[in-house]
């Protein structure tokens, strides 16, 4: 009875701090692959008292730790992917600074909500599925990786292997204030626009120079106006900026970087048309300009499929007396990927939380046992064989 199995959760509110506090206090950037993998050598022999078969790969050239788990055979597709990332964006050293803490009903310390709350959400959702007895009529497959704050390139096609053997995703990001969970993400990518042109003395002789600082700012405005005419969805802004070395030399070389993002597929060949066109429409005599870049990540979109999976969510908070809503943000994750193969994905599902990436980061301490409970109640409701 779902009753119990909340009550069980309830009770281990303890553990999870003292769970949350081990992994916060471990370091584990994105280039610290030791740290990584310290934070999966915790993860592994829980999932294995829970009856898991765990492995730790070691990803592309930098041989990056990504955690992988089943509680079947690893060639049967899953019922459910559990989907996450052990690396934190803050360096080395941050954890013996500014290490985990808890006040005012909210923990902190480096990486709390993105993500250590949310693999141990994952941890404990399992482990009390486990101790209820009504883990192994689902078939888990948990994937957490090691490289998602630096883009998941070692990780992506690992990621996208097993979530084409799962019908459903589970993204552990946290969830957002307001208890609002993530099923709308922005695709996103950059573009850079390099000018080439002719140096020439800028007080001696500047009509002999082909001015690429001048060719640059008109691709400036030529993008920020793209903003104005392309549908709704599609952004695209100038970043960074560089042009010339000294002030009394015409600058035979400019560049600019482009954020992009987009809302839907469909976007990815629009922003991709106007960015390759541009090398056909130079402003300055004697420059030359080349594009490089892309939208490498796809945009996460609420499909048919997801809609379900959501109102089935939403139908268990309701039981629960919990009031939830979904969002959409501009920002990326690995529910992306997942998301783009067309897997329903649901994103959030870590603790409540906020100021990712910033020194003030926090976790909502009243969110954490509701989250695990409602979970625990939408994995056994999947488990019915008359589920999606
Ligand atoms: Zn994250």
């Amino acid at each position: 009875m779902p009753t119990d199995i909340h009550a069980f959760i309830a009770g281990r509110f303890e553990q999870f701090i003292s769970d949350l506090e081990t992994l916060v206090n471990i370091d584990s950037a994105s280039d610290n692959l030791a740290g990584i993998e310290a934070v999966a050598r915790v993860l592994m022999p829980r999932l294995e008292a829970i009856g898991f078969s765990t492995r730790l790969e070691r990803l592309g050239e930098r041989g990056v730790p990504c955690l992988l788990a089943f509680n079947s055979a690893e060639d049967e597709a899953s019922d459910i992917m559990l989907l996450g990332h052990m690396d934190t964006v803050f360096p080395t050293g941050e954890a013996a600074r500014r290490p985990f803490a808890v006040e005012g009903g909210r923990a902190t310390g480096p990486g709390v909500c993105d993500m250590q709350g949310g693999l141990l959400v994952a941890l404990h959702v399992l482990e009390a599925l486990h101790h209820e007895g009504v883990l192994d009529p689902l078939r888990i497959r948990v994937c957490f990786n090691g490289d998602e704050e630096v883009g998941s390139a070692s990780s992506r096609k690992w990621i996208e292997t097993h979530a084409r053997s799962s019908r459903r995703v589970f993204v552990f990001e946290p969830c957002r204030p307001g208890h609002r969970f993530v099923l709308q993400r922005k695709g996103g990518g950059g573009y850079r626009i390099v000018a080439r042109g002719r140096a020439a003395h800028a007080g001696v002789e500047p009509e002999k120079g082909a001015n690429t600082a001048v060719e640059i700012a008109h691709q400036v405005v030529a993008v920020q106006r793209f903003n104005e005419y392309a549908e709704a969805g599609i952004s695209a802004h100038v970043t960074v900026l560089h042009s010339g070395e000294k002030t009394n030399i015409i600058p035979d070389n400019a560049q600019a970087s482009v954020d992009v993002r987009v809302a839907r597929k469909s976007q990815v060949e629009i922003a991709e048309a106007f960015f390759r066109s541009l090398p056909d429409s130079t402003h300055v005599p004697g420059v030359t300009l080349s594009v490089s870049g892309g939208v490498g990540r796809p945009p996460m979109e609420a499909d048919e499929k997801t809609r379900q999976l959501w109102s089935l969510i939403e139908d268990q908070a309701v039981k629960m007396g919990l009031t939830i809503s979904s969002v959409s943000t501009g920002g990326c994750s690995d529910g992306n990927f997942s998301s783009a193969l067309g897997i329903p994905t649901i994103d959030g599902m870590g603790p409540v939380g906020a100021n990712a990436h910033r020194r003030d980061e926090y976790v909502e301490l009243s969110s954490i046992v509701p989250q695990i409970q409602l979970i625990a109640s939408v994995c056994q409701s999947l488990a019915r064989p008359a589920s999606l």
